[in-house]
């Protein structure tokens, strides 16, 4: 069974369609980076994705005992994000909110934040202001943060915007070790060239259509090919290029 499958799925807002008759599956373990232009609905998809906007008509459906309120998000980074007036640790233990509210943390929930700050390389910044981080830290503990949330599926939006390039390839690093963990991730992103190069499957959102499938099939595709100025990183295909020359 899927980690998650959209049929015939419409979604959009009063009076308007922004995406049409999507079909698709995400299987568990997958790494999908969602591509597109800007207003072609990537966001739209990730709204109907985190239960945050009904679809018009057709089904987002979850298993393999996936619940809605079980996916760690990481939004795009805000100015209020990062001005944020709080300890590192507080800020990715607010992410173990999603599942229970309390008034205090329990045991069970600072271990969590705990373990997912190790595995993030910030436990050593628990203390810290988070607003005194580097922007690559920051990320880091939101990234911590959205894992307090799940065991399955990180939804990241853009993840990597604003990072220089030493702390985004970090980041990226970061999100495939996680990946070979056994978490399932659906990442917006416009660097397509990163996006062939880490995931296994493609989402191309283009107006009325959209192309899914492996970072290889995109990269064949009429609509890959458009967009795309790199070779294909594949074995196969780098071994023929090298007949070829
Ligand atoms: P992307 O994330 O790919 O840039 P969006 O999903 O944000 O695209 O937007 C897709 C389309 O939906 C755009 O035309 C945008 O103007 C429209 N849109 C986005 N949010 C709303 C909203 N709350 N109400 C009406 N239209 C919206």
């Amino acid at each position: 069974m899927a980690l998650i499958e959209i049929k015939n799925a419409y979604m959009g807002y009063e009076g308007k369609t922004v995406l049409s008759d999507i079909n698709l599956k995400i299987d568990e373990g997958d790494y999908v980076c969602i591509v597109g232009e800007n207003g072609s609905g990537k966001t739209t998809l990730m709204k109907c994705l985190l239960g945050l906007l009904p679809v018009q008509s057709g089904s987002v459906t979850f298993g393999c005992g996936l619940k809605q309120n079980e996916i760690g998000y990481l939004p795009q980074q805000t100015l209020l994000q990062k001005d944020f007036p709080a300890s590192v640790s507080e800020v990715v233990l607010s992410g173990c909110l999603n599942k229970k509210h309390t008034l205090f943390y329990s045991k069970e929930q600072k271990e969590t934040a705990a373990k997912n700050m190790e595995l993030t390389g910030i436990y050593t910044l628990r203390k810290r202001c988070f607003r005194e981080l580097s922007g690559g830290q920051k990320q880091r503990a939101l990234l911590a943060r959205a894992l307090c949330a799940t065991h399955k599926l990180l939804i990241l939006d853009e993840p990597v915007t604003g990072l220089d390039p030493k702390a985004a390839t970090e980041m990226y690093a970061l999100i495939k070790k996680l990946n070979k963990n056994g978490i399932t991730i659906i990442m917006v992103s416009h660097d397509i060239t990163a996006s062939v190069n880490n995931a296994s499957k493609i989402l191309h959102l283009s107006g009325k259509t959209y192309f899914y499938g492996t970072a290889h099939q995109y990269l064949h595709s009429d609509v890959g090919k458009k967009f795309m100025i790199t070779d294909c990183p594949c074995d196969d295909c780098r071994h023929r290029s090298a007949e070829v020359k």
